[in-house]
């Protein structure tokens, strides 16, 4: 199982599968495909004979049932291909550090690029672990890629073990969930699945059943633009209300001032001139009741700054993005139960987690699959000091098989 899972995850991450957010094709990259065809030639070696690439660029695959139970939940385990757009993942060099002694790790392709343990704690961890990195001048792709390179091994592995029982188990991996839209052609109903588990998550043994709420707001301001030489007393610039605007919102309401379960108002956008101005907010928070309040704030700094232009007016829209997958998975607590004896019985001690973000996960839930997010071991996601060991790798295999172990178990 280990050479498995590392060496499947080698092959993976030196494939480009970066996403684009401008393009609007699906997937956003054709290369994405490049890795999605692998996959399905890998798994259709392992013996999953339905094991296909769809037009959309997804794979789909499935681990029949080998349980004389018939009431097994379907189980789908997700990860996705693509990675982040924040840093290159062209030409990725991965470098082992075997039997990790401790200390900082220098990157081989760009010696500015430190692994210090000062900023990784988690490196205190790793120690005698073989960890994975980039060369420094590329990510390395853990996310997502270790989750798919688990998922694969531990399909091989349950194959390969067939006095292991379980339910029907659906492997569905996406493309262009680093620019929100990962499962905008997923077909819920082809996949077929009871529950899931997105294996993109960090730090060995964490399990993650909430992410944040999300919704934006948009400010349209209209001032009253004149002459400047004529303007004394009239005019109302527009510019200048929307800066009036940011500098009331609440400093400790910020994405560099919250953290654990707190939410924030975050700026995203500014564009005007004297007669008019826009600002683009995103919202965060665990609670619909945060999500709420801070619009009513944020609309309270807008009105109180108005009313010093009387000549002036706005128009305040919210956008709901995506909802906490708590309300969902809550329903049906089973999902996350399981997830923490099977992070047990793998070895670690479970840590439950919420996500400043959304995953593929999240959206799915509310797509009628609900989706809890397990860890899938990498660190320092999106750049070019992404790591992952081994060790950390193989306890995500055991978690999956542990899990599908449950489920059948508990049918
Ligand atoms: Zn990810």
């Amino acid at each position: 199982m280990a050479a498995s899972v590392t060496d499947r995850f080698l092959r993976y991450v030196v494939i480009d599968t970066q996403s684009d957010a401008k393009s609007s094709t699906q997937p956003s990259t054709e290369k994405q495909k490049n890795l999605g065809r692998l996959l399905v030639e890998e798994l259709l070696e392992i013996g999953i004979a339905d094991a296909h690439l769809d037009e959309h660029g997804y794979v789909y695959a499935t681990i029949p049932s080998n349980s004389p139970k018939n009431n097994v939940p379907v189980i789908c385990f997700c990860s996705h291909m693509d990675t982040a757009p924040d840093f290159s993942g062209t030409n990725v060099k991965p470098q082992i550090v075997r039997n990790y002694q401790g200390g900082d790790i220098r990157l081989t392709g760009d010696s500015n690029q430190v692994i210090r343990v000062a900023d990784h704690p988690v490196l205190k961890d790793q120690i005698g672990n073989d960890i994975v990195t980039s060369d420094g001048t590329t990510l390395l792709g853990a996310d997502d890629k270790a989750g798919i390179a688990e998922i694969v091994a531990a399909a091989e592995f349950l194959i390969k073990n067939p006095d292991i029982k379980h339910g029907a188990i659906r492997i569905l991996f996406t493309t262009d969930e680093e620019i929100g839209r990962g499962v905008d052609k997923v077909d819920i109903k082809k996949l077929g699945a009871d529950f899931g588990y997105t294996m993109d998550g960090e730090t060995a043994g964490t399990i993650e059943d909430e992410t944040f709420s999300a919704d934006a707001a948009e400010i349209a301001i209209k001032g009253v633009a004149m002459h400047p030489g004529f303007a004394y007393g009239k005019m109302e610039n527009a510019i200048r209300i929307a800066g009036a605007i940011i500098d009331r919102l609440p400093k400790d309401m910020a994405p560099e001032t919250t953290k654990g379960r707190d939410g924030f108002i975050h700026p995203t956008g500014i564009s005007g001139v004297m007669e008019k101005a826009n600002l683009s907010f995103i919202i965060r928070d665990f609670t619909e009741d945060g999500l709420k309040h801070k619009e009513v704030l944020l609309e309270k700094i807008t009105k109180e700054v108005m009313g010093g232009y009387p000549g002036s007016s706005y128009t305040f829209t919210v956008k709901e993005q995506y909802r906490n997958m708590k309300v969902v998975l809550d329903r049906h607590p089973e999902i996350v139960d399981y997830a923490v004896e099977a992070i047990r019985r793998a070895g670690m001690t479970p840590v439950r987690g919420s996500i400043r973000g959304g995953t593929d996960g999240s959206r799915l839930s509310f797509m009628g699959l609900p989706c809890a997010n397990i860890f899938a071991g990498g660190h320092a996601f999106h750049s070019p000091l992404e790591f992952v060991s081994s060790q950390d790798m193989e306890k995500a295999v055991k978690t999956i098989v542990e899990l599908a172990k449950l489920w059948e178990e508990r049918a």
